[in-house]
């Protein structure tokens, strides 16, 4: 048992609360359950990253909203009685009570997904306890990724991939607007960044349960993807990671070839604070104005709002999935909106760190933060000592 205060080092949290995390993932679950309950949702669900952000929105949402049985995998840090485990331990753990004393089915696994035994391990068990599923949601994000068929490790970077870029950034830490000049990427800086978060790892995952027949007649696979304003495009979209974006748009296109229309898509979805958006150059100065635009219009949504979404008028609408001309689900459309926009580059034009508390909303961005770690919820004692040894239950 022990005090748990959270240590911000840069962009990460070294610590996580256990019982902050999982009033974090009960907030979710009484938004979802506070909606009209979904109907034509998935069965039997696995979802790849899915121990926070939007893999646990991607989870909570069929589970708690539609009845759905889940299989997660992530890659977290397990608690011991000294220390504690990372957020996204705690909020599966959290999410395995909740959904099992619902009597809905959940089962984790901890580990490096892209590793083949992973693969074999979870469609072992899918045959075990569902037979099939008939969706797969792959939310992974990594800085790095050992590919199987070589044993070398590849890691990705944010870079342009153009011109040295440089544009205004927030030091999350600090609270400072600063210029940033980022050289752009190498060729073998892109190629290892398609190769970390690019399609080919998601391809595997449906190859090998296609293979083992894990695949549900009809099923359904979705991957995140994000495109966001022009004053991000150098270090995202026509960066390193957006040529990753583009291998994962590629790799849904192939996979339609073999399994039908709209059997794989990319759901384009709306930049938020997660633990991978919060390393991105320029992207938390972007949120902090963007969060302060959207409150002040209403139409603000985070990851559970924007998944609720995702099924409510795609995968479960009436006329199913709807998508722009490039055969993409856009939950990025409020977010894209003229009138935003506008208004965000209007404050983007002029920001300055004195103007960061008046223009932003900063505020809300640290405070979102912490939530991910599981700080600041209401109704947890954060003087209280706490269990940090928290096994998943059986
Ligand atoms: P996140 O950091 O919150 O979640 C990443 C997940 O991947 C976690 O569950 C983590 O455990 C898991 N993971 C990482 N490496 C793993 C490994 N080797 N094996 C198993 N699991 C592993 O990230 P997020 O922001 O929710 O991003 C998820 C997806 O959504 C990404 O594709 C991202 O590009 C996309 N997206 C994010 C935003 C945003 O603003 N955050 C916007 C649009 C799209």
């Amino acid at each position: 048992m022990q005090v748990v205060k959270p240590k911000i080092r840069g962009f990460i949290c070294t610590t996580s609360h256990p019982e902050g995390c999982a009033a974090h993932v009960q907030e979710q679950i009484d938004y979802v359950e506070s909606q009209t309950p979904l109907t034509g949702t998935p069965k039997k669900v696995l979802v790849i990253g899915s121990s926070t952000g939007y893999g646990l929105a991607s989870r909570i949402v069929p589970a708690f909203g539609g009845g759905a049985a889940t299989m997660g995998v992530f890659f977290e840090k397990e608690g011991t009685e000294r220390k504690p485990g990372s957020a996204g331990w705690y909020n599966s753990v959290a999410f395995e009570e909740k959904a099992k004393a619902k009597g809905l089915y959940a089962r984790s696994f901890n580990g490096d997904a892209f590793a083949t035994e992973m693969k074999e391990q979870v469609i072992a068990a899918i045959k075990e306890d569902l037979g099939q599923v008939d969706m797969v949601i792959y939310s992974l994000a990594s800085p790095r990724r050992t590919d199987p068929s070589n044993g070398e490790t590849y890691r990705s970077v944010l870079k342009p991939t153009g011109d040295t870029y440089t544009q205004h950034t927030l030091d999350t830490d600090k609270g400072i607007v600063e210029e940033v000049s980022i050289e752009s990427a190498t060729e073998q800086e892109i190629a290892d960044t398609v190769k970390v978060m690019g399609g080919e790892d998601w391809q595997l995952w449906i190859d090998a349960m296609q293979e083992a027949g894990v695949l549900a007649e009809g099923f359904r696979t979705v991957a995140y993807s994000y495109i966001g304003p022009e004053i991000t495009w150098a270090v995202y979209t026509d960066g390193t990671i957006g040529r990753a974006k583009e291998h994962l748009e590629q790799t849904a296109t192939a996979m339609n070839e073999r399994f039908g229309a709209q059997t794989a898509l990319v759901s384009v979805n709306k930049a938020l604070v997660t633990q991978a958006s919060s390393a991105i150059p320029v992207v938390p100065l972007y949120i902090s104005i963007l969060y302060k635009v959207m409150k002040e219009k209403g139409n603000h949504e985070g990851t559970i709002e924007q998944i609720q979404r995702l099924f409510s008028e795609h995968y479960c609408g009436p006329n199913g999935p709807q998508l722009d001309e490039k055969g993409r689900i856009r939950i990025d459309d409020w977010e894209m909106q003229a009138d935003v926009q506008a208004a965000v580059l209007e404050v983007w034009n002029t920001i300055s760190t004195e103007k960061l508390a008046s223009d932003t909303d900063f505020v809300g961005y640290q405070s979102e933060f912490l939530k991910l770690f599981g700080f600041g919820l209401p109704g947890v004692d954060y003087d209280a000592e706490v269990e940090t040894l928290r096994p998943l239950p059986c």
